[in-house]
Formats: structure tokens, C-alpha cells, sequence
């Protein structure tokens, strides 16, 4: 029997995206169904990775200048600059991201529909358009891209004035005095020194014991070192309410802090943000129509080919759970693809690089000493301070560290950790280092651009061997060893 398409695809953010590349690029007709009416390319472009990193990268642009040029140190940038330039920048990067994907669509003849899509069975979509219409597609196999969602809080309501949420934050019409940010984790810490970078006091309040635990911990101190006095974060936090004081034209923050429970606090703010967790975009699209499993988080359940419970129905991005980054979706899609239509593709990467886009940003893959440690791997750091970088003393950008954590038998890269201006470029170099299996004698070999920040892996590398070798035969030693390898 023949179907209208080769491969169906619910959603058009990374995951979508790129299976849908991919499949066109295996000649193979695809079907990309989208859900907003406005819009493709998902949370990626129109209300996460995109237009926060685009507001992020023009707040640091403005403290650049601040921090260079500006001699009226008691003037604030929210009195320099306006709300209004900053979304005009942002929207501006919208519309182009936006319409490349577009154009790449209609360059590869992928088809889009659309509407609301669900499952009928295993080969059929509907999609339900925005007037009202159903439309019926047929296709060899379906991938699921759906993405996630903001989930609602329970003591307060988003009301999108007072209280945002990773959208109404993306409109906000003017730089706020003061910003209280809800949630935990990585999107919570870049809000809050994309504000703090604009002049705003940020208050963090966490749920959680202790944010950013994952981290290298002399990364996670040498960041908090580098936060500007305006934030202020605050874990262990239990949020009692939200409140608008009309006669004070205040929004107060209710909350207690875990270990003083009796006492209740309260925060006066201009606004709150709230970046609670997210949900997968599960509901109503028909997953048992077509035996689709998902697991007690609510997450589709996939194998490492992104296969479901059901054979045909493969899935990727947000809706497979861990590590929902925009990143690891466009190689989960394209992955998709290559399995669906039995074409070899690489296999996984073992490691991926994570990226916090804060200021300063951080960078990290492979293991931290901490967990070396704990695994019993004999392992030596070597360290790099931005403050020794002359790329860094130029640009202004001092704070920051990059440290290696290397095998002191074999000299092997096991793990980058950065924090500092252009971390999440930086990291790239270790990166593919460790995945040719090279060690760190690779970052003192080879001659690099000067001046650039790629220069700390250099001044990493000898701190680190320094430290192996010891003072008097280190270097030579070091040769040696290469010269008995060729
Ligand atoms: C504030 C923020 C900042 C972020 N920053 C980064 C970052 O710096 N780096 C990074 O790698 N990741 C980042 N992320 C994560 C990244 O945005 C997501 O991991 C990524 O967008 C997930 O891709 P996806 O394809 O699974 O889904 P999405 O991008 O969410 O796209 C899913 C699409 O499916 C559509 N859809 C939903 N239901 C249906 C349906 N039934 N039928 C048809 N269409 C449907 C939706 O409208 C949407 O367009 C950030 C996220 C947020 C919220």
C-alpha cells in the first residue's frame, strides 16, 4: 500500500527540524505537521534557546561597553538603554531564524501542515487546522518532536503583567528595578545575570538545597565570585504565595525559608519570573492509538535508535526527557532518521558538552575532579585564569577559569571545565582533544592563534604537567616520552 509520505513529523523545533533535513536529504518525502499558528521552529527559536540568548548577548554587550566606555558610572543601564531596543534586536533574530527555517523547508521540498497533529494509528496522522478543519495523512513511519511546556504553578497565577513566564519575560516593556526569578537550575541563573547585566537587583529563590551541584566545584566558586553584587540567590525555599500591594504599587513575594520554617518572608519586587519545570507535549496526541509507552515521568520511552514501543513511531528533543537542550535534538532527529530508513549513521557521542549561557558563561564536558575522585581515577588538573590571558585583558573579560582533568598515568584528557567569556566556544577544543583519544601534550604541540582565550589551554596543559613532572625534568621529560612513542 502507498502512503502520502515517507515519514510524518509532529513538531518543527530541532528534533523536527533535522529529521526532517535529513530525510529530505535521503530523498525521502516528509511531512513536517506544526501545531503554532504563527510560527516554526518551537521552543529553539521562538521562546527558549533563541530569543534568550539573543536578549542575553545584548545585555552583555552593553555591560561591555559600560565596563570600557562609560564614564557616568553612577548612571545605570536601564537609564542608558531601552527595553524597547533590546526586543526590537531580539525579534529582529526571530524573524531571520524563523524564516530560515522556512526557506530550508521549502528548499528541500519538506511539506508542512498546519494544525494540531494526533495519532490515529500507527501510520495515520490527523491534524486539526486552525479553522476548525480535520486533514488525514498517511505516512511509513511518524516521529514525535513535540517538545515541552512551561507547567503551571500551584500557590500564584501567571498573570503575564506582574508574574511572566518564559514568554510574557520575552515582552516585558521596560528594564525592571527588581526582578524576583522562581525556579531552579540553568535557565533561572541566565535570567538572572542577563538582568543583572541591565542594571536590575535579581533575587534567585530556589526550591532546591543547592543549584548547579553538577558542576566542577571550583567552576561553580569561581562563577558565584564572578556574579555581580545585584544578584542574590537563595536555596531551600518554599514559595507561600504572591501577593499585589496596590497601596505600596509593590508585588510581594511570599516564602519561607526551609531551615526557618516558622518564619514567613517577603520580598518587595517590580516582577516576578517564573521558570518552573517543564512538561512534555503528550496530551491529546493520541499515544495510545498507537501503543506509544512512556515512563512514570511522563517522558515516550525510546531505545538508543529513538524507536518507541512501537516500531514505526520513533521519537526525539524534550519529549524523550534528559538532556532537553536544543543541542542534543538536532543530532537525536537527525539520528531518527538514518535508523528509520536502515542508513548508518555515527553512533552517539559518549560525551556531550553542556553550555550555560549566563555572564560569565560556563562550559563543561567529562568528569570533574570530584567525580574522579570518587571513582577511584588517579587524575592531576591543570588550571588557567582568565587574568593571565592577554585575549582576556584586552576584552575586558578577567574573571574566568579553565581547568583540565587529565589521567596522570597516560597524560589522557578526561574532562574540560570552564567558566568565563566564551566558555561554550571554548569548549569545542577539549571536546574533539578527547575524542580522539589525545592527551593534553596535544594543546602545547600544536601553535594556536595569538592572542586568543584559546591560549588557557595552553597555560592549562604546562600547569598540569608542571604538576605531574615536577619542577627541574619536567619538560624534557615530557619530550622524551614523545620522541620513545615515534
Ligand atoms: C528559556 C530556555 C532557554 C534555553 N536555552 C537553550 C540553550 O541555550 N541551548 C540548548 O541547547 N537548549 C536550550 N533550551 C532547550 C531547547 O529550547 C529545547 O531543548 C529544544 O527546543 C527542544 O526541541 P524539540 O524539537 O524537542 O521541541 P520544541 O523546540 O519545543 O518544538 C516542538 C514543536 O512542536 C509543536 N507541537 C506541539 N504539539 C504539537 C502537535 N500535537 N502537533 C504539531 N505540533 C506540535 C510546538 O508548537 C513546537 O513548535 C532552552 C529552553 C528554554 C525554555
Amino acid at each position: 500500500m502507498s502512503r502520502d509520505y515517507d515519514v510524518i513529523i509532529l513538531g518543527s523545533g530541532p528534533a523536527g527540524f533535522s529529521c526532517a533535513m535529513q530525510s529530505s536529504k535521503f530523498d525521502k518525502k516528509a511531512l513536517v505537521v506544526e501545531s503554532h499558528e504563527k510560527h516554526l521552529g518551537g521552543t529553539w527559536i521562538n521562546t527558549g534557546t533563541v530569543p534568550s540568548k539573543a536578549l542575553r548577548e545584548a545585555a552583555k554587550t552593553i555591560v561591555e561597553f559600560n565596563t570600557q566606555f562609560n564614564s557616568e558610572e553612577e548612571k545605570k543601564p536601564y537609564d542608558l538603554f531601552h527595553m524597547e531596543d533590546l526586543l526590537q534586536y531580539k525579534n529582529k533574530i526571530l524573524e531571520r531564524e524563523n524564516r530560515k527555517v522556512k526557506d530550508d523547508f521549502i528548499k528541500n521540498e519538506v511539506d508542512v501542515a498546519r494544525g494540531f497533529g494526533r495519532l490515529v494509528d500507527e501510520h495515520t496522522v490527523e491534524v486539526e487546522t486552525h479553522i476548525g478543519t480535520m486533514e488525514t495523512y498517511t505516512g511509513d513511519f511518524i516521529l514525535l518532536a513535540t517538545g515541552s511546556s512551561p507547567a503551571h504553578p500551584t500557590k500564584f497565577k501567571v498573570d503575564h503583567d506582574k508574574v511572566l513566564d518564559y514568554e510574557s519575560i520575552l515582552n516585558i516593556t521596560h528594564i525592571p528595578r527588581r526582578l524576583v526569578i522562581i525556579g531552579s537550575g540553568v535557565h533561572a541563573m541566565e535570567y538572572a545575570t542577563t538582568f543583572a547585566a541591565l542594571g536590575t537587583r535579581v533575587s534567585v529563590l530556589s526550591s532546591r538545597k543547592d543549584d548547579l551541584s553538577f558542576l566542577d566545584h571550583e567552576i561553580k566558586e569561581e562563577f558565584i565570585s564572578a556574579l555581580s553584587d545585584s544578584v542574590t540567590i537563595r536555596n531551600d525555599i518554599v514559595i507561600e504565595g504572591i501577593e499585589f500591594n496596590s497601596l505600596r504599587t509593590y508585588t510581594e513575594v511570599h516564602f519561607r525559608d526551609q531551615k526557618e520554617k516558622d518564619r514567613l518572608q517577603v520580598i518587595e519586587t517590580e516582577h516576578v519570573l517564573y521558570l518552573g519545570g517543564r512538561k512534555p507535549n503528550l496530551e491529546n496526541i493520541g499515544l495510545n492509538n498507537a501503543n506509544v509507552e512512556t515512563d512514570s515521568n511522563g517522558f515516550i520511552i525510546t531505545d538508543k535508535h529513538y524507536q518507541t514501543s512501537n516500531t514505526r513511531i520513533y521519537a526525539a528533543g524534550d519529549v524523550i526527557g534528559f538532556p532537553r537542550l536544543a543541542s542534543a535534538s538536532f543530532t537525536q532527529g537527525r539520528q531518527a532518521a538514518c535508523n528509520m530508513f536502515g542508513i548508518p549513521s555515527l553512533d552517539n557521542p559518549d560525551q556531550i558538552p553542556y553550555g550555560i549561557y549566563t555572564i560569565p558563561e560556563i562550559s563543561n564536558i567529562g568528569i570533574t575532579e570530584q567525580e574522579a575522585e570518587e571513582q577511584g581515577i588517579d587524575v592531576t588538573v591543570g588550571r588557567a585564569y582568565f587574568e593571565s590571558i592577554a585575549k582576556a585583558d584586552m576584552t575586558n573579560h578577567k574573571d574566568g577559569l579553565l581547568k583540565l582533568v587529565f589521567s596522570t598515568e597516560t597524560l589522557k584528557l578526561l574532562g574540560v571545565h570552564i567558566v568565563g567569556d566564551q566558555a561554550t566556544n571554548l569548549i569545542h577544543l577539549g571536546q574533539a582533544v578527547m575524542a580522539s583519544d589525545d592527551d593534553i601534550r596535544y594543546f602545547i604541540q600544536h601553535v594556536m592563534n595569538y592572542p586568543t582565550l584559546s591560549e588557557a589551554y595552553r597555560i592549562a596543559a604546562f600547569n598540569g604537567l608542571n604538576r605531574v613532572y615536577k619542577a627541574g625534568v619536567k619538560y624534557q621529560r615530557i619530550l622524551e616520552n614523545e620522541q620513545d612513542q615515534t
